[in-house]
């Protein structure tokens, strides 16, 4: 603590040597001081007294100096006595003095907001003369009479800045980085702590240990500065950063990187659990409560960390790890910490390079529709074709489905490439029509796509473009039932599109959990009996007995059914002994290119598939 005195005020004479407000000692009643430092607590003193920043606290009524800090002392050289009771304005130019005096009447008279000083011009003791910027605002509780000016030295900065640019210029990598300090908490910034991290390199490298970079986000702290005020959120911060300093070892660094961001840099880390204890003591610590005399506050904090060398990264890459994993661990709620997992971001990399690949394949028009026919074994006709999307990719070949849908899955590509296939379907009847073979086409339809907002409206522009196709002869084959989780919003879709003369069949029927509620909840005309069943029905009876209880459900609920996978003839005398005369599958044709189909459809059925069912 500094003398407690007060000042007898001297104005300055514009001739002499230092044209500023200097002034001699007189005692100030220890109650005047008290009331205006009430506020500030223990830890808050203790980061006053050790910031980097000079910081000035007055007497709002009389505007008068009465507790600085060692900063100030040391930027500016005059003693802790020169400086107490003097008027705010003290070492300043005259004529910014009384300036800065009515800055802080204004500030004084809306104590919740902070004012900045533009650049002051301060004569040190010694007298030459520098630059700063600075704050004011409130200091303490409401209705304390205290505010502070807190002071950024300019001319250094700039000197600093200058220097920086030169040296970054020349030597990229050696940048010094001396006096780049947070001017609320005094902590390092951004661009120290990279530095920072840099160096904990070369100590990892050499030790073996690792090191941890850590971004923490303090939950909800918007809400907190807008329901208790700025100041408050101000000291909140200087607090904060108080208690996760108080958390750090040697060699750790804690810098301020945002306005409720902070950065952990962990050194030293030889076992795996090591960091998770670590931020378990750290979340602890924090949830303690801060208290004022007017506040209790609680808070927690989201924290993301990634560890090198295991994530073997560039500093701001580092930094930026972290802060992705602790996005992630805000999403899963408050007070979580998750690890930044390179694998996964790989992945995550690996995938979207996969959609953007696809999507210029769209563009170039490489993918194209293989067409498998469906027909009917008793009447001996073929009623139709499923399209199955291929991609005949320039190198590899035509690839099926299984080898690239996978991948664009969970992207908007699934819904662009699907209206393509529809599209693509349609045009394609158009040309076999035009050819003379009037043929129902269905198309796979990913539930991503069904769910789209403007799939109804879409598909009727689809379908206006090709008024030649007929109604009953676009058919949607509806794919992962198991994704559809709202029903009459489905439903709903289902009804929309029978408007307009589109059919719908339940793909993959009996693989889902849900199968039978789909069954009661959707009106869809038709359900197609998964290949996996109809496949294993000769030698499985379990499965002939799904077969035969999905062809029994479909007569139930007055729905058609068809069989998929149909390898043999005699998967086909099976099948439509138990009642089912719908089939797709190789035994009857393999998916073919478009142009093989009117020549196909010409010569079914041959004598071995005339004699089925007799
Ligand atoms: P799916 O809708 O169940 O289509 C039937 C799949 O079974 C097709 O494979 C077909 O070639 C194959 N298949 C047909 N008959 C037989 C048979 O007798 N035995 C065997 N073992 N397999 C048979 P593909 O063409 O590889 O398609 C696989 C899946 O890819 C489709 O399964 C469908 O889920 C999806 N798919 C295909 N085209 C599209 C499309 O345009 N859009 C979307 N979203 N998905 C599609
Ligand atoms: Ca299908
Ligand atoms: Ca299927």
């Amino acid at each position: 603590m500094y003398a407690i005195q007060r000042m007898a005020i001297v104005d300055a004479d514009p001739d002499r040597r230092r044209p500023v407000n200097v002034g001699q000692g007189v005692d100030m009643t220890a109650s005047e001081l008290r009331e205006a430092l009430a506020h500030s607590d223990a830890r808050n003193r203790l980061l006053f007294a050790g910031s980097p920043v000079a910081m000035i606290v007055f007497d709002s009524e009389n505007l008068r100096v009465v507790e600085i800090n060692a900063a100030c002392t040391g930027i500016l050289g005059y003693s802790a006595e020169q400086w107490l009771g003097q008027p705010l304005g003290f070492g300043v130019e005259v004529r910014q003095g009384e300036a800065l005096r009515s800055l802080a009447r204004e500030q004084g008279a809306h104590p919740d907001s902070a004012v900045h000083t533009g650049r002051l011009r301060w004569q040190h003791n010694d007298g030459h003369w520098l630059e700063s910027e600075g704050t004011v605002r409130r200091f303490g509780a409401p209705g304390c009479r205290a505010q502070i000016l807190l002071l950024q030295d300019a001319s250094a900065r700039r000197r600093n800045e200058e220097h920086l640019r030169l040296l970054a210029k020349e030597h990229r990598q050696q940048i010094e980085l001396t006096e780049h300090y947070d001017a609320l908490t005094g902590l390092p910034d951004r661009a120290q702590f990279s530095e920072r991290i840099r160096q904990g390199f070369a100590q990892a490298n050499q030790t073996g240990c690792s090191i941890a970079v850590c971004y923490l986000d303090i939950d909800a702290f918007g809400a907190l500065n807008a329901s208790h005020g700025r100041e408050v959120g101000d000291h909140l911060l200087i607090n904060i950063a108080e208690c996760l300093r108080a958390c750090l070892r040697g060699g750790d660094t804690l810098a301020r990187i945002g306005s409720d961001e902070f950065a952990l840099l962990v050194v030293g880390i030889k076992k795996e659990g090591e960091i998770a204890q670590f931020l378990r003591d750290l979340k602890e610590r924090l949830s303690e409560p801060f208290v004022s005399d007017t506040l209790t506050l609680s808070l927690s904090a989201s924290i993301g960390v990634t560890i090198y060398p295991h994530d073997d990264a560039d500093p701001d890459t580092l930094l930026r790890h972290a802060d992705q994993a602790m996005m992630l661990a805000k999403q899963a709620g408050p007070g979580r910490h998750r690890r930044y997992d390179p694998e996964n971001d790989r992945r995550v990399r690996a995938q979207r390079e996969n959609v953007e690949v696809m999507r210029t394949a769209l563009a170039r028009r490489e993918f194209i529709l293989y067409y498998q026919p469906k027909v009917d074994l008793k009447r001996r006709q073929v009623v139709g074709a499923e399209a199955l999307i291929r991609w005949q990719h320039p190198e590899r070949g035509v690839l099926p489905p299984g080898a690239f849908l996978p991948a664009i899955e969970n992207s908007q590509l699934i819904v662009d490439l699907g209206y393509w296939v529809i599209d693509e379907a349609l045009t394609q009847m158009d040309r076999w029509r035009a050819g003379g073979l009037s043929l129902a086409v269905s198309v796979n339809i990913a539930a991503r796509q069904l769910l789209d907002p403007d799939f109804v409206s879409r598909l009727r522009e689809l379908l206006a473009a090709h008024p030649g196709t007929g109604a009953g002869q676009l058919e949607i084959e509806i794919l992962e039932s198991s994704k559809l989780e709202n029903f009459s919003k489905v439903e709903q879709i289902i009804v929309a599109c029978r408007e307009l003369g589109i059919g719908f069949s339940l793909d993959d029927f009996g693989t889902g959990y849900s199968s039978l509620t789909y069954l009661r909840r959707l009106s869809a005309d038709t359900l197609k009996i998964d290949q996996s069943f109809v496949s294993q029905m000769l030698d499985d009876s379990g499965d002939k007995a799904i077969v035969s209880g999905v062809i029994g459900l479909a007569g139930a609920f007055q729905r058609k059914v068809i069989a998929e996978g149909v390898e043999t003839i005699a998967h086909a005398q099976s099948l439509m002994a138990l009642g089912c005369v719908l089939a797709q599958g190789y035994g009857i044709a393999r998916p073919m290119p478009p142009a093989a189909m009117p020549g196909w459809v010409a010569a079914w059925p041959d004598a071995a598939w005339m004699a089925v069912g007799e």
